[in-house]
């Protein structure tokens, strides 16, 4: 072939022509340019996927309630296109966590991939830090690029409010986080955790629990469980201190309380109202309203307030005093959020939802059932009708034995009262059984098989 201009042109626009030209000038002048970035290695300046014709939504954040809604979307509006950003390379599942801290399940149990679900789906996986959310423009800024949507779902999770313990003092914030994990957002945390527990030679182990609303609130009593379970079984002399911010065990306190009694007399000591007043990781110690302590080790917990997402995309709810509420604020049936019905919030960062129960329980479950209404509501609005509100459910086992295994069990539901409320039944089930264990396995292998399967 003869080469022309054009066809020369042609040739290279093929094989990629910015990054050609950029070598042909630094030949030529033997200056110093800058070399084109490979297209996956990403750029935040640049768009991360074009737009086509087809609708897209987006996904921020792939953890109980991003993975279903993504597989919902491509399941119910198959003509969309379904992108989900998420900054972890793989998942790792808080519910169950609690049992393999003590090695009851293996760490396969409760990891799992976002790639090859996201290809059996045909949804976009990519894994980038959400660095900003504009709804003005419709685009959400990664570390790998911008993407815009026509419909955005937030799920978030959880943030830890360090603040409040700190103020901006962002070492001793880091110094506790590092020492003293809660183990409460999957990242390293749970591993450190677990390195503590099974180094710990004895003495006095503490948990602070924060305030509701909380992601899980029983779960901490449940990991108190499995830890004095863990101390008694290997027979070390230890002592784990729950520092509770409430008056009371809940929910499913009876059934907590008698295991606690029964099984950990010698090794669970319960502090109601322990509202904390100082922490100081370096030194050891906490002051709270019912007294001081100084400890071997502890679960720091501060408390809980929506992921940053939800904050970036300036959505979170301001209360009567003009405080922010730390929660998404968003219409209590359609999960949209009130300032932007384009963006929905599903999960634990929903914010309040009725004046009988304030929060939805911060659950896998609920974060579950959550994707599944939305990725409805957005086909329906895709296919030009109003979609029907629909409501979630609850179900969550927490063991309290390890040998024999045992567990206890609670269950809400709920429903649309005559006034247009939103009201929960809760069913609390003190009885701790070997039946709820093996109901609670077989209900994560369900979920993961929703999310993963
Ligand atoms: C010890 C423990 C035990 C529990 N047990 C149970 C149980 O038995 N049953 C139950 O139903 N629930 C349980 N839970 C609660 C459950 O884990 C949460 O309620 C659930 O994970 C909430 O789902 P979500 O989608 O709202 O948030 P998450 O599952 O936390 O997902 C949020 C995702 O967003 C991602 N993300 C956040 N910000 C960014 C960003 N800027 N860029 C990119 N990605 C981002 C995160 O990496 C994460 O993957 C338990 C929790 C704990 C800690």
């Amino acid at each position: 072939m003869k080469i022309n201009r054009r066809n020369f042109l042609g040739t290279t626009a093929a094989l990629g022509a910015s990054a050609y030209l950029a070598g042909c000038s630094t030949a030529q002048t033997n200056q110093t340019s800058k070399i084109a970035t490979p297209f996956f290695i990403g750029n935040p300046e640049k768009v991360l996927m074009p737009k086509g014709k087809a609708p897209r939504i987006v996904v921020a954040g792939g953890g109980w309630g991003g993975t279903v809604t993504a597989k919902y979307l491509r399941k119910m509006s198959p003509q969309a296109e379904v992108v989900l950003l998420e900054r972890n390379p793989v998942f790792f599942s808080c519910p169950i966590s609690n049992k393999w801290l003590v090695d009851m399940v293996d760490t396969n149990f409760l990891i799992q991939d976002y790639l090859q679900v996201s290809q059996k789906y045909g949804y976009q996986f990519i894994q980038c830090e959400i660095l900003n959310i504009n709804r003005d423009s419709r685009n959400v800024i990664t570390n790998q690029g911008s993407i815009e949507y026509d419909y955005l779902v937030i799920a978030p999770g959880i943030r830890y409010n360090y603040e409040a313990w700190f103020g901006d003092d962002r070492e001793t914030a880091n110094a506790t986080k590092a020492r003293f994990p809660a183990a409460y957002i999957p990242n390293s945390e749970h591993f450190n955790l677990k390195r503590a527990l099974h180094s710990f030679k004895g003495g006095d182990w503490v948990m602070t629990l924060p305030p509701p609303p909380q992601r899980c609130p029983p779960s901490p009593y449940e990991r108190a469980c499995m830890i004095a379970w863990y101390f008694k079984t290997n027979k070390i002399k230890a002592k784990v201190t729950i520092l509770d911010h409430k008056d009371d065990v809940r929910p499913i306190g009876p059934g907590f309380k008698q295991a606690f009694r029964e099984l950990y007399k010698d090794y669970i000591e319960y502090v109601p109202n322990a509202h904390i007043q100082k922490v100081d990781p370096f030194n050891k110690r906490i002051q709270t309203a019912a007294g001081d302590m100084k400890f071997d080790h502890a679960i720091l917990m501060a408390p809980h307030q929506a992921g940053d997402l939800v904050w970036k995309a300036d959505g979170i709810g301001i209360n009567p005093q003009g405080k922010a509420t730390g929660w998404a604020d968003v219409d209590n049936k359609m999960l949209t959020l009130k300032k932007d019905d384009r963006v929905y919030v599903i999960g634990d960062a929903v914010g309040i939802v009725s004046p009988q129960f304030l929060f939805y329980p911060k659950s896998g479950h609920i974060a579950n059932r959550h994707g599944k209404i939305v990725a409805a509501y957005i086909s329906e609005r895709l296919a030009g009708r109003d979609p029907k509100v629909s409501l979630p459910d609850n179900l969550c086992y927490m063991m309290v034995n390890g040998s024999p295994r045992e567990a206890i069990n609670v269950q809400f539901d709920y429903k649309i009262n005559a006034q247009g409320i939103i009201e929960q039944t809760q069913i609390d089930y003190n009885q701790r059984s070997a039946a709820f264990v093996a109901e609670n396995f077989k209900w994560a292998g369900l979920m993961f098989d929703d999310m993963f399967g």
